[in-house]
């Protein structure tokens, strides 16, 4: 299988070319086609599978196929929404969708705790396509009024199982509130506890399953 054979837009192969990719790896090759029809997605998958490019890839190339959306304000409106435990994840995932995204008119933008929430602020302003965020702090901003989930179309919740094992499952719980209930989901994890498979319940409608 190539990434050709996958069905992705030009600019998107054109950048995984450019990383010197020659062919999807397994997770990427089952999630990449489950992700492109649309449906919700449950896959185990450890780092260094390829799974970051497993959803980043898709995601990509669905919200490039629609037009930007507007919030009240009329800035360009959050479409995707994915967790992260960890603010180094979220800074790796972000590079990632950057690094994908390169030939496309997609924003993005990293959020984390710990560091000043003025500039994230004043991000926000500006309008951005694709959020990546760790729980606490994108809550933070949603008190503050800050920021506007209410367009969210695509929300992935990346290494699940760290997310619970680091006491995360409240502040997800408060997330899925917000965003809205219409949406495709995506939840990776390397384990299936009974605690992820709870939460996949509540979260996925009659998900695709993908174990590699
Ligand atoms: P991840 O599991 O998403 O953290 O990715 C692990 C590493 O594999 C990253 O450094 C990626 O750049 C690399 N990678 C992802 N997909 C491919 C691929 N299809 N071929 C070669 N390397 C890849």
């Amino acid at each position: 299988m190539n990434f050709t054979d996958l069905g992705l837009a030009e600019p998107i192969l054109r950048a995984v070319r450019e990383q010197g990719y020659e062919t999807p790896t397994p997770i990427q090759a089952q999630a990449i086609p489950a992700v492109l029809q649309g449906g919700d997605l449950m896959a185990g998958a450890q780092t260094g599978t390829g799974k970051t490019a497993g959803f980043t890839l898709p995601l990509l190339h669905r919200l490039a196929a629609q037009k930007p959306l507007r919030d009240a304000r009329g800035r360009v409106a959050i479409r995707a929404l994915i967790l992260t435990p960890t603010r180094e994840l979220a800074a790796q995932v972000e590079e990632s969708v950057r690094t994908y995204g390169k030939y496309l008119p997609l924003t993005s933008m990293v959020m984390f705790g710990g560091v000043g929430m003025q500039p994230q602020i004043d991000r926000l302003r500006k309008g951005v396509d694709i959020l990546v965020a760790t729980p606490g702090r994108l809550l933070d901003h949603h008190q503050q009024g800050t920021l506007d989930l209410s367009q969210v179309q695509v929300f992935v919740l990346d290494e699940a199982d760290r997310m619970l094992d680091m006491g995360f499952i409240h502040d997800i719980k408060k997330v899925l509130a917000i965003v809205p209930a219409k949406k495709q989901s995506l939840l990776f994890s390397a384990t299936f506890s009974d605690d992820i498979k709870a939460l996949a319940d509540r979260l996925l409608n009659q998900p695709a399953l993908i174990e590699v």
